[in-house]
Formats: structure tokens, C-alpha cells, sequence
């Protein structure tokens, strides 16, 4: 470590509003993102109907290298300690009404948010084997904030729990079923909260009931997945029995063939542990081309980098491919949707996956397509057999309005004094 690194800050809060304009007739919930090293938290204003106010995000930071000798944050309550300071000077006396907490992997147990309990502690910390990076720190995360806000109620909102609602042909893989049965290997999918956020938004921007909803959703960010949408749920998705499975990413390889696997360990002496990291570290974007960012692959392709311009081909050509075999799932798409960081933002490498879907009918509107906007938008044109959506996605928002409706819910408030 260098000393820059080690005098580096750990704490980096963004104060959006000072505290006096805090009306008090809203409720301010704490929306916590707990990663192994770090804690990204917002706190966020809402109606007391659960609705975003105005300017819905009060502050939000973030603490890193959590557990990192020589940091001064040993570990998440260390680091709920810096964050309750920072909430602390932007909020004055007013109260947290909720923390809402996103957490990996809610396993077979979870299908919906939940408030949280002991009980529901331990439940997630059982579920380790799936996320042995991502749970046990959330768990860290929901004792450390029941530390600090004794009377807090606490709601969990997990990144697998909208896709328990696939069919067992979609999540079961091909293997002994004792795997399944023993060990809990199947398909369970990830990016949940986006995927639900954007099912809902979609509908209602297309005047559709949720439950008339038949469509492909695409969260597009470092992380990529696509998912089938039947009557407003999921029923098949890209990732599988972790986040690894399917589109080609930022860094992660998605579809491989597994033998690729077997083969690297005994014929070219990889660990275990280095074939995890190339898949999910050094592959994707980054493996093909050097560059894992979105921006940076497409700049480097029209500067003529060729291995940009082919790592380009693969991701669309992956893309199309899983919208294709969507369609065919849901039983015709009524609605393609784009989302996060590359949906939302990158027209070209839109028009690049949109290209390869005339077969389907789909054609997109060019001047459409280069729009940009916070709000969900058409970018088909008007004689395309499929609607194209932008839809951005807000995760944080999501899951405040979760943690409202589930506190609501089970009457569990706290007392005002
Ligand atoms: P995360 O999965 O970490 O939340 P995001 O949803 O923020 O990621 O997406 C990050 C990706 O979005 C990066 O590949 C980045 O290059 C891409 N991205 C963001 N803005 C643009 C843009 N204007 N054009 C192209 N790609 C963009």
C-alpha cells in the first residue's frame, strides 16, 4: 500500500440538501448497499404515501476499504459510525423513519422484500454458500445498523427474489438432481430490484396492466442480464446460479463452454482460483478488447481498434441472440426494454443489438434512438412490430419505496417522540 492510498479518505459522503429544508412532513429512509470492503448508503425523502418527494436524495456516500489494515474502518460497524456522523450533519434532529437493504442472495427462502428480524439474519447468513463474498457482509451491515437505530425497522430487498418465479424448466439445470437437492445448485438469477423497477415502469409507460406485460428487459451495466417476462414476472434469466452466467460483461465471460473449464486445470496447470478470476475478472469486454468500459470499447472501435470492434460483434451478436430465445419464452415479446449504465446511455451500442433483430419485425427511429432523457422513452419507430423502450433504472429508489410499503405493511413504524 502507498501512503497516498493510506491517507486517502474512506469516507466520501455527498450532502444533496442542507437540513433546514427537510419539511417534516415526509420520511427519510437509509438505503444501504454493503459489499465485502465497502458501504454505499443514500438517504432518501419520501411522501408519507411512500412516493419519492421532490428531491428524493437528502445524501448519500459511501465508506471503502472497510476491513483494509491501516484504514482506520475495521469493520461495517466501524463503518455505520462514520455514516451515521455524515447523516448525522446533513439531517440534524429529524429522524430515520427505515433502512432498506439490498441484499444478494435471498436463496429459495426469499421471494419478496422482508422486514427484518433475527431470524432473517440468520437466514441470510445461511445462505453464505451461494454469496460468500456479498451475504455475510450484508448481514454485518443489518446488525451494525440494528446497533446503532435500535428502533429502526429494517426491510431486506434481494437482488434474486423477482426471478423465484421462474418455471422449473427455466431454473433447473441438466444435471443429477441431487446437485439441486443437496447442494442447491440451480438457476437464480440476479438484478432483480432493476428488472421488477422496469417491468413496472414500462407497463404504464405503454398504457399496459402490469399483469398484460409480455416482454425482454435488458439491465445493461458492468454487470449485464437479460430477462423474460410473462404477465408482469420473470420467467427465465441470463444470469444462472451466480451473476456469471450469460452476456458478455464489463469483465465476466457470461456463456462459456464448461469444459473450458476442466480443460484449463488439467492441461495448462490453472487453479481453481485463477479460472474464477479470468471469468469473472479478465474476460468479457476487457478480455476481448482491454477496455471494460462501455465508453472507452466503442471510442477505441471508431478509432478502427479492431479487437473493439469485434468485442462489440460477440456482445450484440450474444445480446440478439437471448432476445431471440426471449421472445420465444414469453410467447412474443410486446415490449423490448433497455436499462443501467450502457442501456440507458449508449446509443450506438443500442443501434448495434436493434440492427440484428429485423427478423422480428423490430426497427428503431435513428434521431429516437440518439435522445437522452431521465424518463422512459420510446425509441422504435412507429411501424416496428415490437415497441423499443428506454427505461432508466433506479435501484436505490426501488428499494426506499420497498422498504415503505413492507414497514407499512406489517405496521411497524417507529414510535415518534
Ligand atoms: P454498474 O453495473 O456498476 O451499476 P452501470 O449501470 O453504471 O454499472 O453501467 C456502467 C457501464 O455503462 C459502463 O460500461 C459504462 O461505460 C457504460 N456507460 C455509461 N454511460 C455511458 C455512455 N454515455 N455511453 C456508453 N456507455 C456508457
Amino acid at each position: 500500500m502507498t501512503d497516498a492510498m493510506s491517507s486517502a479518505p474512506v469516507t466520501t459522503a455527498i450532502p444533496t440538501v442542507s437540513a433546514r429544508e427537510l419539511p417534516e412532513e415526509t420520511l427519510l429512509v437509509l438505503v444501504v448497499n454493503s459489499g465485502s470492503s465497502s458501504l454505499k448508503y443514500q438517504v432518501r425523502e419520501l411522501t408519507l404515501d411512500g412516493e419519492d418527494a421532490p428531491d428524493p436524495v437528502v445524501t448519500k456516500g459511501l465508506v471503502e476499504r472497510i476491513g483494509v489494515p491501516g484504514s482506520g474502518v475495521a469493520d461495517h460497524a466501524a463503518a455505520l459510525a462514520h455514516v451515521e456522523e455524515e447523516i448525522a450533519a446533513v439531517i440534524g434532529d429529524r429522524r430515520l423513519a427505515a433502512a432498506g437493504h439490498r441484499v444478494v442472495h435471498g436463496g429459495e427462502r426469499f421471494h419478496a422484500p422482508a422486514l427484518v428480524t433475527n431470524e432473517v439474519i440468520r437466514a441470510i447468513e445461511r445462505l453464505a454458500p451461494l454469496a460468500p463474498l456479498h451475504n455475510p457482509a450484508a448481514a454485518q451491515g443489518l446488525r451494525a445498523v440494528a446497533q446503532r437505530w435500535p428502533d429502526l425497522p429494517q426491510v431486506v430487498v434481494f437482488d434474486t427474489s423477482f426471478h423465484q418465479s421462474m418455471p422449473r424448466e427455466a431454473w433447473q439445470y441438466a444435471l443429477p438432481d441431487e446437485l439441486y437437492t443437496e447442494h442447491g445448485i440451480r438457476r437464480y438469477g440476479f438484478h432483480g430490484t432493476s428488472h421488477d423497477l422496469v417491468t413496472g415502469l414500462a407497463a404504464r409507460h405503454l398504457g399496459m396492466e402490469r399483469r398484460a406485460f409480455d416482454g425482454v428487459i435488458l439491465h445493461l451495466g458492468n454487470g449485464a442480464s437479460a430477462t423474460a417476462i410473462r404477465h408482469g414476472r420473470s420467467i427465465d434469466t441470463s444470469m444462472g446460479y451466480t451473476p456469471l452466467a450469460g452476456l458478455v460483461m464489463g469483465t465476466r465471460s457470461g456463456d462459456v463452454d464448461p469444459s473450458i473449464i476442466t480443460h484449463l486445470i488439467t492441461t495448462h496447470g490453472y487453479t481453481a482460483e485463477q479460472v474464477d478470476t479470468l471469468l469473472n475478472k479478465e474476460s468479457g469486454l476487457l478480455g476481448l478488447s482491454g477496455n471494460a468500459d462501455m465508453r472507452q470499447v466503442l471510442e477505441a472501435a471508431e478509432a478502427g481498434h479492431r479487437a473493439s470492434r469485434q468485442a462489440l460483434k460477440i456482445a450484440s451478436y450474444r445480446l440478439a441472440k437471448y432476445i431471440g430465445a426471449y421472445h420465444v419464452a414469453v410467447g412474443g415479446a410486446k415490449a423490448i426494454v433497455f436499462t443501467a449504465g450502457i442501456g440507458e446511455n449508449s446509443a450506438p451500442f443500442r443501434a448495434r443489438v436493434l440492427d440484428r433483430l429485423e427478423p422480428l419485425g423490430v426497427t428503431y427511429d435513428p434521431a429516437r434512438n440518439m435522445e437522452r432523457g431521465d424518463d422512459p422513452r420510446v425509441i422504435s419507430a412507429d411501424a416496428s412490430a415490437i415497441p423499443v423502450l428506454v427505461v432508466p433504472t433506479d435501484e436505490e429508489m426501488a428499494i426506499s419505496q420497498l422498504a415503505h410499503t413492507v414497514v407499512e405493511r406489517e405496521q411497524a413504524w417507529p414510535l415518534q417522540d
